[in-house]
């Protein structure tokens, strides 16, 4: 049995280019930006006023002017205009071009206007004051967004700015979603007795769409021949199948033979961790192959654990390590790695990782009471103290 580490390494050893396309700006929030996003002209355009008030020439101010006979209404959206007497002032508003010959903008709250002359009444003024120079904060040419970035509401205005109306992104992968298993029915049937609803697929789902990945669902029961014809034409439609269920020793759990007989290449059965211990990774020329156990708190956590660098990976991002501070003692026994369920909580800064008594990788619900997982490694020692620091998955903003 591999340990995690290695499991993850085999994982980002295959991972797939998907390529890139070009879609509406607007569409591209959560994906990763695949070029570069250049200012279009200088950051602003031109010297921009940055208050509604009167602009003049500083030195006739210095002088001791106070009167300025206004000359006309310099608006936002007008071309620019030019102050034709220098000791004169136009009325200037936020977002306007700065008129010609002017270099200082006094805010109204400073000036008495009357129809024909703004009289300013503070005593001191700075020459150039409230104007928003042009290039200022970027210039012509520079890169204002790099690529690989993902995209956030940030970018989207960024974007927009620079009359970016379609944008390259990285092209996701065609995923289908598979639970098996004879005691599944759908969310909208009364389960029997001895039957539950399915829950994993919808997880799988909502933990792509985190990715903005789309993802097609289905369900096979539990008969090796079904399970055959239709992984071999899932095989050849998409390129990453990820399963849950069918993958640890029981009597039904057909993939692993199904997959191996369909000739996907089996890179590791089983790794040493808790939950999520029977996970199956293989490949094909064409596609990816996660078989997670069906148990939910384990699909959940190999998602996170395996698929999601995959993934990031894949597209050409690094998935940074966070980490959290260990809140109490935690007693684990197994010689394997621990996906502990946690809360997590900030203070002064330092995320506190609090351990949740669930019930074992069958108990779905847990998942609800918890913030994300701890990963504690595998290791001889008993004990791990309060204090610690480990890496954690969350799956809350927090
Ligand atoms: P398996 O890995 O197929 O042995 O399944 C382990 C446990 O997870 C069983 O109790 C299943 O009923 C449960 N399980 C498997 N698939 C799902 C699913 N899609 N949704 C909810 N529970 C599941
Ligand atoms: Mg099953």
């Amino acid at each position: 049995m591999i340990t995690v580490a290695k499991a993850k390494h085999i994982i980002l050893e295959n991972t797939q280019d998907f390529g890139i396309e070009e879609i509406p700006f607007l569409q591209a929030i959560g994906r990763i930006l695949k070029e570069d996003i250049v200012a279009d002209r200088d950051f602003p355009p031109f010297n921009r006023v940055a208050m509604d008030g009167i602009a003049i020439n500083h030195r006739f101010f210095e002088h001791g002017i106070r009167d300025f006979k206004i000359e006309g209404i310099q608006a936002a959206g007008n071309p620019q205009q030019t102050l034709v007497n220098a000791a004169n002032c136009y009325e200037v508003m936020t977002g306007a071009v700065l008129p010609n010959n002017t270099d200082t903008v006094i805010r109204y709250e400073d000036v008495d206007v009357n129809t024909l002359v703004a009289t300013i009444t503070i005593d001191e003024i700075k020459e150039g004051q409230n104007i928003h120079r042009k290039g200022s904060d970027k210039s012509k040419g520079t890169i204002l967004i790099k690529k690989n970035t993902i995209i956030s509401a940030a970018e989207i205005g960024v974007l927009a700015t620079v009359g970016k109306t379609t944008v390259k992104v990285a092209k996701q992968p065609k995923v289908m979603i598979v639970s098996t298993g004879d005691e599944l029915v759908d969310v909208n049937e009364n389960p029997l007795n001895h039957q539950i609803r399915k829950s994993n697929v919808y997880t799988l789902v909502s933990l792509l769409n985190n990715l903005k990945i789309p993802a097609e669902t289905a369900h096979i029961t539990d008969e090796k021949s079904i399970l055959k014809e239709k992984i071999e034409s899932y095989l050849k439609q998409y390129d990453v199948l990820l399963f849950s269920g069918a993958v640890s020793k029981g009597k039904f759990d057909f993939l692993p033979e199904v997959l191996d007989e369909l000739g996907v290449q089996k890179l590791f059965h089983r790794v040493s961790q808790r939950p999520g211990k029977p996970f199956w990774f293989g490949v094909t020329d064409n596609c990816n192959v996660f078989a997670f156990p069906g148990n939910p708190v384990s699909t959940f956590v190999n998602c996170m654990v395996y698929f999601y660098p995959w993934y990031l990976t894949s597209a050409g991002l690094h998935s940074e390590e966070k980490t959290a501070i260990l809140a109490e003692n935690i007693n684990f026994k197994p010689n394997l790695s621990c996906f502990m369920q946690v809360n997590l909580t900030s203070k002064n800064g330092q995320v506190y990782a609090t351990p949740i008594q669930g019930n074992g990788s069958g108990d779905l619900a847990s998942l609800v009471e918890a913030d994300g997982f701890i990963e504690l490694p595998k290791t001889e020692e008993i004990e791990f103290k309060k204090g610690s620091v480990f890496p954690i998955l969350t799956y809350r903003s927090f």
